[in-house]
């Protein structure tokens, strides 16, 4: 088989023994496999890729830090007590 036709590969322990040792392979085609009886015989999702493919979102939707450069002060506004009102009056809605 082609080598390079796994671009990435996760050993996954199975979740009934953890002596057992899958592996989740992500081919060129953006396909997962895996080498468990599920997926062999099946051609099933399984448990081991649902691990993996969570886990690769969680990796690609975590957000970057945020860094805030604040350059002009905030102004301060000063607060007329008619404002003040009507903030509050805001917050009750
Ligand atoms: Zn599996």
């Amino acid at each position: 088989m082609d080598n390079d036709y796994y671009i990435r590969k996760w050993e996954v322990p199975s979740f009934t023994n953890p002596d057992k040792i899958y592996t989740v392979s992500l081919t060129k085609n953006g396909e997962y496999q895996c080498s468990c009886p599920q997926w062999i015989f099946r051609r099933k999702e399984c448990k081991h890729i649902k691990m993996i493919r969570e886990r690769e979102n969680i990796e690609i939707i975590k957000p970057k830090p945020i860094i805030i450069v604040n350059k002009t002060p905030i102004p301060k506004f000063s607060v007329s007590t008619e404002d003040q009102r009507l903030l509050s009056l805001l917050d009750e809605l």
